[in-house]
């Protein structure tokens, strides 16, 4: 990538002056979903039919192109490293999903190798696996996949991610609508047992924004990503309660940036525009949108 070429126009130009403004080398966007055609042109239609779990919202993908146009254009916006977040809906289905996302993270360099699980008795076997094979980060969807978070079954898995400090993108907050296992009172039972698991909080914990800061308070290692999170579209339904904002501030250094490309209902750049306008200043986006991450990652 050409770091000097900065587009004047579009919507890309906008984005790379954003980060340029703030002195950085580019963003580091921890929520992308990549995953096999297939899978994600069922997502699409998932959201396309206002499915229960997007809390039947209209919900137009904003990124729905190719996979090589989704790639091209992350790294035209100047990302320098993003995720394939990709999730199981039921048992059986983890294995292949990691097979296909070490293939695509061998194939897209600028992508950290992601992986994922689900609670099911080889889940400790293959989540070592992953991690052997070079897996970063792993996702794990406790809404879609419908578990709760604190099953025994899972037990070996956060301890193989505790001991390698492999972070998890977790979406267990009750946004956009709620599921059985949804909310913090399972990730509380999880972190009861392994208080050195690395979860990233997805979508800030929303709505329960206030209850996943208090945990973020309580153990060092959890963090929070900023997917979805005071955007139009997110304020529009689960607004982010503004007493909580100091509280925010002072966890600057756990805040990570996702995006949730290209699932999203509107551009890129407004995520960014988001996080600006709550007005915590300069220090805490460049951390927000590249170092937390960086530091993270060790990129
Ligand atoms: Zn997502």
């Amino acid at each position: 990538m050409n770091d000097h070429h900065v587009p004047s126009d579009g919507e890309a130009g906008e984005v790379r002056r954003f980060w340029a403004g703030l002195g950085l080398p580019g963003l580091v966007d921890v929520h992308t979903h990549f995953m096999p055609e297939r899978v994600l042109r069922k997502v699409w239609e998932y959201f396309g039919a206002r499915g229960p779990l997007t809390g039947g919202l209209e919900w137009p993908i904003a990124y729905r192109r190719e996979e090589a146009e989704r790639t091209a254009l992350l790294r035209e916006f100047g990302v320098r490293a993003f995720t394939a977040m990709l999730y199981p809906h039921k048992p059986g289905m983890a294995r292949r999903l990691n097979g296909w996302a070490a293939d695509f993270a061998r194939r897209t360099p600028d992508c950290l190798h992601t992986a994922t699980l689900y609670p099911e008795p080889d889940v400790g076997t293959y989540v070592r696996e992953a991690v052997a094979a070079g897996a970063r980060v792993f996702k794990a969807h406790v809404q879609v996949g419908a578990y709760d978070p604190a099953d025994e079954l899972l037990r070996p898995a956060w301890d193989v991610l505790a001991e390698a400090g492999v972070p998890v993108v977790i979406h267990c907050g009750s946004g956009p609508a709620p599921g059985e296992h949804t909310g913090p009172e399972p990730i509380a039972r999880v972190l009861a047992r392994h208080p050195r698991l690395r979860l990233i909080v997805a979508h800030l914990g929303m709505p329960e924004y206030e209850e996943f800061l208090d945990l973020a308070e309580r153990y060092p290692q959890v963090r929070l990503d900023t997917t979805m999170a005071f955007t139009d579209f997110a304020e529009g339904f689960m607004p982010f309660p503004r007493r909580a904002l100091p509280r925010l501030a002072a966890l600057g250094d756990r805040v990570l940036l996702g995006s949730d490309f290209p699932n999203l209902p509107y551009p890129y750049v407004h995520q960014l525009h988001a996080l600006e306008r709550l007005g915590l200043g300069r220090e805490w986006l460049r951390a927000v949108c590249h170092d937390n991450a960086a530091g993270l990652f060790g990129l």
